[in-house]
């Protein structure tokens, strides 16, 4: 094994149980709809043969839906394996990826499975990523800087005007990756809003990430997708691990692309109840940032870890990030009750 390797933790995800509320991953509670379910059916019937590599079908439906080529479109088997080849493609020993802390887990991990070196630049108090922190922090050994927006654990977007400044600091051989996992979810107001892809055909060095696990709900298919220059995906296209993205996950996101409008509209009720779970807190006394995803972030420091636990007694699943805060999944009113009782009890103890 590599010595260097021997620090990495291990990935744990959310530990749920039978009979527990889950809100520990950023699931949706609904399981595929009717047209879905039948056309993952109807691929397992080809289960015998290697599924279509290039992913051609759904990069033609994205890159139609997107306003792209298909050689600005490469699928993954999920956006995490897509941020784990953008380094690989981009960085080795010596280099180094930039991006906010905290940010989402896979950036650090698979720096250093790169041998890579991680860059981490401290969000601001609000919990927002400082981006001209981050512009400062570029030197001439980084090769890959991440966006998360909106970021994962804390929810948070950063500001339209901010963002472009930021861009056009960036020199142009560094890659940018717009980590847009729960863009579906953000009702971004006029200084807030703006539009990846966009970014992408103005900026060649723009890579945009987005996923088919969260808003359309397959997360147990592992599907997403980059959109980028032609360079940078036919970099991803060859570190791409062969037949990695299944028959049934392409044809479970070709059927999710058709019931886009549907599976959409399903987000509104999740911003709605983000602003209720959000709200509710604060009157409860805890310090939640303004969220733009489908869970909050509750700053508890050092106490992250026993109101976890204290969750998990009491029946809901949520993701503790010790000593910093716990990051709560936004799902529907009776899920989001049994959390927000926990979290009365805890903070009336
Ligand atoms: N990016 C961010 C910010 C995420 O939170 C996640 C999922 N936790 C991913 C990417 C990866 O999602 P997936 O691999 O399921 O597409």
């Amino acid at each position: 094994m590599r010595p260097d390797l021997e620090s990495l933790p291990v990935y744990v995800p959310g530990k749920t149980y039978p009979g527990a509320i889950k809100l520990a991953s950023n699931e949706v509670t609904h399981p595929p709809l009717p047209s879905v379910m039948s056309a993952i059916t109807e691929a397992a019937a080809t289960a015998n043969r290697y599924p279509d590599n290039g992913a051609v079908e759904l990069t033609e439906e994205l890159a139609k839906s997107l306003g792209v080529t298909t050689d600005e479109v490469q699928a993954g088997c999920g956006s995490v394996i897509l941020c784990q080849n953008l380094i690989t493609a981009t960085s080795g020993p010596g280099d180094e990826v930039l991006f906010a802390w905290r940010s989402f887990e896979t950036y650090p991990l698979a720096t250093q499975v790169a041998g890579a070196s991680a860059v981490q630049v401290p969000l601001t108090g609000d919990a927002v990523h400082d981006l001209e922190a981050m512009a400062a922090a570029i030197t001439d050994r980084t090769r890959l800087i991440f966006v998360c927006n909106p970021n994962n654990p804390t929810g948070t977007v950063v500001e339209a005007a901010a963002l472009r400044a930021f861009l056009e600091k960036v020199p142009s051989e560094v890659v940018v990756a717009l980590d847009e996992a729960y863009f579906e979810y953000a009702r971004l107001d006029e200084a807030h809003a703006y539009d990846g892809i966009e970014l992408h055909r103005e900026f060649d060095n723009v890579v945009v990430l987005r996923t088919f696990s969260k808003a359309y709900g397959l997360a147990a298919l592992r599907i997403g997708y980059a959109v980028g220059h032609p360079s940078v995906i036919t970099a991803l296209g060859k570190i791409h691990v062969p037949f990695s993205v299944g028959t049934l996950s392409q044809a479970a996101a070709v059927a999710s692309l058709h019931a886009q409008d549907e599976l959409l509209a399903r987000t509104d009720d999740v911003a709605a109840e983000r602003a209720r779970v959000t709200a509710a807190l604060r009157e409860l006394g805890y310090s939640v940032p303004d969220s733009q995803a489908n869970f909050v972030w509750l700053a508890l420091g050092e106490d992250a870890a026993p109101f976890a636990a204290a969750c998990t007694e009491g029946g809901v699943v949520v993701r503790p990030f010790a000593g910093d805060g716990v990051r709560v999944t936004v799902t529907k009113r009776e899920e989001d009750d049994a959390f927000l009782a926990i979290a009365r009890d805890w903070a009336q103890r």
